[in-house]
């Protein structure tokens, strides 16, 4: 039997909190390895344990804190670039990696919403992969992961919309800090207090959805009409978004059945049995008092969805609570889990 080499890979923002994360979960990966670490002016020509200040409680692996930080520039050694990059400069920075040959996996806002790039949850719309044949760049292609709180969310509708269809969200999250990167929010700012605003998060959560679960058709995306409220706030919990839920369905049904279609829905990634898969994308709980940010967040490390309180609901049809991992399952993992389809789909 061969054994495929291992697929040489990036981190573009490499000392950042989601790049942190990716350091951690790609330093076993059984098909990707890291060869290559990247940031600002800040961090480069330095080790990369003399750049970082890490905050993971897993150690720095020693050969990944003694590869030198290098720029953003598409002259790294490698053929995947995982970007947890600033999105203050992310969006030319990946276009410029996609148009020198490599494929992109970013983080960042900048592009989730172009036309020709996926806006992708591998379990939800993996058949969204085939607009990369759109993409105008030279043999590179973009691919996105969704907003953080967006992943939990639309991950815990789909088999509702799948099963009932759902006709108005209401959604009020409580973020937590790492969500805000490193150093993120003032300790003055959040310690004994919540603050009731995110910049661009609230907009983020009421479109990325209808993207993700829009219809590929005649290579474009159709979004879908769903009409969402949301509001967000910051709290003072290390990791781990919770989401109060309210949906109106277009099909009215009961508790069961909804609890039924959480605990039977598997996707793509679980067919495909993809290295970072969860074996369920979904938990529930019928503990009044869960989920919890602390006990649940990392739950299939990270990359599943713990749901819980489902009850019938005054003014829409039920509302719940869901919690997912901000920087695992919202962003590096769920952004590993991407290159790991793009991979099993034959996409590079
Ligand atoms: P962060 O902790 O502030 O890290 C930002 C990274 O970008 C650092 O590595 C920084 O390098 C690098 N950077 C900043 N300016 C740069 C420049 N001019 N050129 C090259 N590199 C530069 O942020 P984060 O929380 O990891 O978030 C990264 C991205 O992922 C953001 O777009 C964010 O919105 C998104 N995201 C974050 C989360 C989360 O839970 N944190 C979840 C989903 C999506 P230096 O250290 O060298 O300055």
């Amino acid at each position: 039997m061969t054994i495929e080499p291992k697929i040489p890979v990036g981190i573009l923002g490499a000392t950042g909190s989601v790049g942190q994360k990716f350091i951690e979960l790609l330093s076993n990966h059984p098909w990707f390895e890291i060869t290559e670490l990247a940031a600002s002016e800040r961090s480069i020509n330095k080790k990369y344990k003399d750049a970082v200040n890490w905050i993971l409680s897993s150690p720095l692996p020693q050969q990944i804190g003694n590869l030198e930080v290098k720029k953003c520039e598409p002259e790294l050694n490698c053929r995947i670039v995982f970007s947890g990059l600033d999105s203050s400069i992310a969006g030319e920075i990946e276009e410029e990696f996609a148009n020198n040959g490599y494929t992109v996996i970013s983080n960042s806002k900048n592009h989730r919403m172009d036309k020709d790039v996926p806006l992708l949850v591998p379990e939800i719309n993996a058949d969204h992969l085939e607009l990369i044949k759109t993409q105008p760049y030279k043999g590179g292609m973009i691919v996105t992961n969704p907003n953080c709180s967006t992943i939990g969310m639309v991950l815990a509708l789909k088999p509702l919309l799948d099963n009932f269809g759902i006709e108005e969200v209401n959604v009020v999250t409580l973020q937590a800090l790492s969500g805000a990167g490193y150093p993120g929010v003032a300790s003055m700012d959040i310690t004994d207090n919540v603050v009731p605003f995110i910049s661009g998060e609230e907009e983020k959560l009421e479109t990325e959805p209808k993207k993700i679960f829009g219809k590929f058709n005649l290579n474009k995306i159709e979004n879908l009409n769903l009409k969402i409220s949301a509001q967000c706030n910051r709290v003072p919990v290390l990791d781990g978004h919770l989401e109060c839920i309210q949906v109106k369905l277009k099909n009215k049904t009961k508790i069961n059945e909804i609890k039924n279609a959480w605990l039977t829905f598997l996707g793509e990634p679980q067919k495909l049995r993809l290295p970072s898969a969860p074996l369920k994308p979904l938990y529930y709980f019928d503990e009044d008092r869960y989920p919890q940010p602390r006990i649940h967040r990392n739950i299939e490390n990270g990359m599943a969805v713990s749901i819980g309180r489902l009850r019938e609901d005054p003014l829409f049809d039920y509302k719940f609570v869901i919690l997912s991992h901000n920087t695992n399952r919202g962003a590096a993992g769920g952004s590993i889990l991407c290159a790991e389809l793009i991979k099993a789909k034959g996409y590079i």
